[in-house]
């Protein structure tokens, strides 16, 4: 079992910058969960795989093998050599991971590989429910927000638009996302209790990752001094 730094937050909070960077700076390995969810989401829409059939998204899950490649600042993804990293970002993807990451097929399926990743080695890993039921033991869990209006021009800033109708078209898919996230019956979005809350609302990105990295070497010092 490797080290596992676990990040949860709702979207736009600035998980992946900064879940990226920490890995980077600590020579960690990155997984961005939410991508594992937008791959399911897209292929089960392409195939016309409805939310309620569960066994055949269970069949679709194990089936599907998700690879991250690394590509400088943030990973992309690939199944079966094809690169889904462009068609992953769209806010319908996003919608689509909201919509089948409710079925606990889905979940189970994504759970039991995120656990396998952590079994190999260490590693920051971010979503929504890291620190709550894929890693309850993990070394540090952070649980990262930011005021909503900030959020949504992150969004959309990162979707390669600013202007004002499509920041307000991002707050409302944030809203929705964030409302379904929180409210679903298996692994809502909520911080652990023992996490460590940071709003990155006027933060700057280096002084989150320099906060967090000193973080974990404090529990890495605990850690040692314990043992
Ligand atoms: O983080 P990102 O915005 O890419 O996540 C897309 C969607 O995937 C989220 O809105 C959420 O519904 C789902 N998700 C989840 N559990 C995770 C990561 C993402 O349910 N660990």
């Amino acid at each position: 079992m490797g080290m596992v730094i676990a990040i949860d937050g709702p979207g736009g909070a600035g998980k992946s910058t900064v879940s990226h960077g920490l890995a980077t700076r600590l020579g960690y390995a990155y997984v961005d969960t939410g991508a594992m969810y937008r791959v399911i989401g897209l292929l089960a829409a392409e195939r016309g795989i409805a939310v309620e059939d569960e066994d055949a998204l269970a069949a679709l899950c194990d089936a599907t093998q998700i690879d991250f490649v690394d590509r400088g600042d943030r990973s992309g993804v690939e199944v079966a050599g094809r690169d889904l990293s462009a068609a992953i970002r769209t806010a319908e993807a996003a919608q689509l991971a909201s919509r089948y990451s409710t079925v606990p097929a889905v979940r189970a399926c994504l759970v039991a590989k995120q656990r396998a990743i952590g079994a190999a080695g260490n590693v920051v890993m971010e979503g929504r429910d890291i620190g709550t039921v894929v890693f309850p033991d993990a070394l540090l869990k952070v649980f990262l927000d930011a005021a909503p209006p900030e959020r949504a021009r992150r969004r959309a800033t990162e979707l390669g638009g600013g202007s004002g109708d499509e920041v307000e078209r991002m707050a409302r898919d944030i809203a929705e996302r964030d409302q379904r996230d929180r409210t679903r019956t298996h692994s809502p979005l909520r911080p652990a209790d023992d996490a460590v809350h940071l709003d990155t609302t006027t933060m700057p990105v280096d002084e989150v990752i320099a906060t967090l990295r000193t973080m974990v070497q404090q529990q890495l010092d605990s850690l040692a001094s314990a043992s």
